[in-house]
């Protein structure tokens, strides 16, 4: 199957005629009329696309894309318009529409928008997912440079953040203060390997459930430290 679009239309022709076109590209297609069914079968089941049309009988188009953006996962979303709606085009690409489509409109063009719009989504999440360090409790967002423990955020210096990445991302291995020092602070850096154990001991007092023993960031005596693999 190509994916799953809630398609949301109140004019009966034009949604037997879309549905018709993705279904015989294998996608699984439910066709809602109005906004308020549109917002209930997004809060059952995420579908992959929504394709929304702007002029919908009691919650709108546009009501129904702003109350989608807020949710907090992202779904692609594609605005059917009429001609002539330029300025509502506008609007609703900037209430977080990924693209639109203006009536009337040809099968072939729908069906290459809701591919390009669908590959460009799942390129995005697997951005995100790269982007991310996942262990246990933690998260790091690699590019916000932040971390949560339990999803609450925690504050670390650049450098306590620099460390743990560096530990972090090689689970498992052992990694001595001298090199730790290097790679974190630099070769020019004046400090001695303490640095390190000071920066451990911050690290573990924000980030363990028991500092004392703790479950991440690691001991490895007389060499350094290392982060725990996952079991
Ligand atoms: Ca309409």
């Amino acid at each position: 199957m190509q994916g799953t679009i809630l398609l949301v239309e109140d004019e009966a022709a034009i949604a037997a005629f879309v549905q018709t076109a993705l279904e015989r590209e294998g996608f699984a297609v439910e066709v809602v009329e109005d906004g308020r069914q549109a917002l209930a079968c997004v809060n059952q089941a995420l579908p992959d696309l929504i394709i929304l049309d702007l002029i919908l009988p009691g919650v709108n188009g546009l009501e129904v894309c702003r109350t989608v953006r807020r949710m907090s996962t992202y779904v692609p979303i594609i605005m059917l318009t009429a001609r002539g709606e330029d300025v509502d085009k506008v609007v609703g690409l900037e209430l977080g529409a990924d693209d639109y489509i203006t009536k009337p409109f040809n099968t072939r063009e729908l069906i290459a928008r809701v591919r390009a719009v669908l590959r460009l989504a799942r390129s995005r999440a697997t951005m995100d997912e790269l982007d991310r360090l996942r262990i246990g409790r933690l998260e790091i967002d690699l590019t916000g440079r932040t971390v949560t423990v339990g999803g609450q955020p925690v504050d670390l210096t650049p450098k306590e953040f620099d460390l743990l990445v560096l530990l972090a991302s090689h689970p498992g291995r052992v990694f001595g203060r001298e090199t730790l020092l290097e790679k974190v602070w630099g070769y020019d850096y004046l400090g001695d390997s303490r640095t390190v154990d000071v920066h451990i001991q911050r690290l573990r007092r924000k980030l363990e459930e028991d500092p004392h023993r703790p479950r991440y960031l690691l001991t490895v005596r007389s060499i350094g430290y290392k982060f725990a693999r996952e079991d």
